[in-house]
């Protein structure tokens, strides 16, 4: 039930009970956060956006300082977050996820598989380091990954993707196994979701399973015709998810096929039941290759999705 109070009576001794303002605690946010914890084998908390779930968690976790060692080509937004903070004296530095990640930091931010690259990362080599880890699992959700039980700290999500799936909500979250802490700093610093917005998570995640399989094995049908096509250089799927990269032959070549499509929304983004693509190096600049095209699969008619590629490929 949509329960959108901010207020709620203190009991009948005049004592407040699990929810009397919703800043700190509230019923819809409260269910969805349970849903989305037995997913993730632990408990979970919500935030107003993915992003505002990264400076939440590296604000309550870090101090002016510290270092954090965040996966090399794992969503750039990420690292802009970052970067916010370095006034405050936080530093971040890029690895390989591939690889063990370096000494002297002291939190580590994965990223399952990273968007754009769509490289996994070595989660048994990031937790026999003594740092904390984070396992941004935003594209491969919990239906193939469940850092929890990997001996990650935290796996954080863009709700905003997958777990709420209709382009229609902006949400975070993270789920771990202590989380007191992080919701006394979500409840100080104000960084509360909307009960709105998890309610549209409670509601996405009923056909999570059921849309992400579906989009998995069109973006495999897809990712494996892309593979046979010669003015496709390199495509990038690990197998799991809708989310896959290739590349064209140049900026313009991309541009060119990105504004051409009918059926695939030319908008950023992705998780949605709707497809979507973009030619990543308007945001991200040369840390993409100039004709790097991200696609996003839905939930459309994979034969219908492959013959709108085809021709605006052509
Ligand atoms: N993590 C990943 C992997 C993302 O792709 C994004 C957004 O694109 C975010 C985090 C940030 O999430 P939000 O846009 O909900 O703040």
């Amino acid at each position: 039930m949509l329960d959108r109070s901010t207020i709620w009576p203190y009991d009948e001794r005049g004592e407040p009970g699990q929810f009397y303002y919703s800043r700190y605690d509230s019923p819809t946010v409260a269910s969805a956060e349970t849903e989305l914890g037995k997913l993730e084998g632990g408990d979970a908390l919500l935030f107003p956006s993915g992003a505002g779930a990264t400076s939440a968690l590296v604000l309550s976790l870090l101090q002016p300082g510290d270092t954090i060692a965040l996966a090399a080509g794992a969503y750039y937004g990420t690292g802009v977050t970052f970067s916010a903070f370095a006034k405050w004296g936080l530093k971040h530095v890029e690895f390989d996820q591939t690889g063990p990640p370096p000494d002297d930091v002291q939190l580590i931010w994965l990223e399952a598989p990273s968007n754009p690259y769509l490289t996994m990362p070595n989660l048994d080599a990031a937790v026999a380091h003594p740092a904390p880890v984070v396992v941004d699992s935003t594209v491969a959700t919990p239906v193939f990954l469940k850092p929890l039980e990997h001996g990650a700290d935290y796996a954080l999500h863009s709700a905003t993707k997958y777990l709420a799936g209709h382009d229609d909500a902006l949400l975070g979250a993270v789920a771990g196994r202590d989380l007191a802490e992080l919701k006394t700093f979500r409840t100080r610093s104000g960084i509360s979701p909307a009960p709105d917005t998890a309610w549209l998570l409670s509601r996405g995640l009923k056909t999570l399973e059921l849309r992400v399989r579906r989009q998995t094995e069109s973006a495999t049908l897809i990712a494996e015709r892309l593979r046979g096509q010669p003015a496709v250089q390199t495509v990038r799927y690990p197998g799991l998810s809708g989310l896959l990269s290739f590349d064209v032959a140049d900026a313009e070549t991309a541009r060119r096929v990105e504004t051409s499509t009918r059926l695939i929304v030319n908008a950023t983004s992705l998780g949605g039941v709707t497809s979507v693509m973009e030619s990543r190096a308007r945001w991200e600049g040369d840390r993409v290759p100039p004709g790097l095209l991200r696609l996003s699969v839905g939930l459309e008619d994979p034969e219908a999705l492959w013959a709108d590629l085809i021709q605006a490929l052509q």
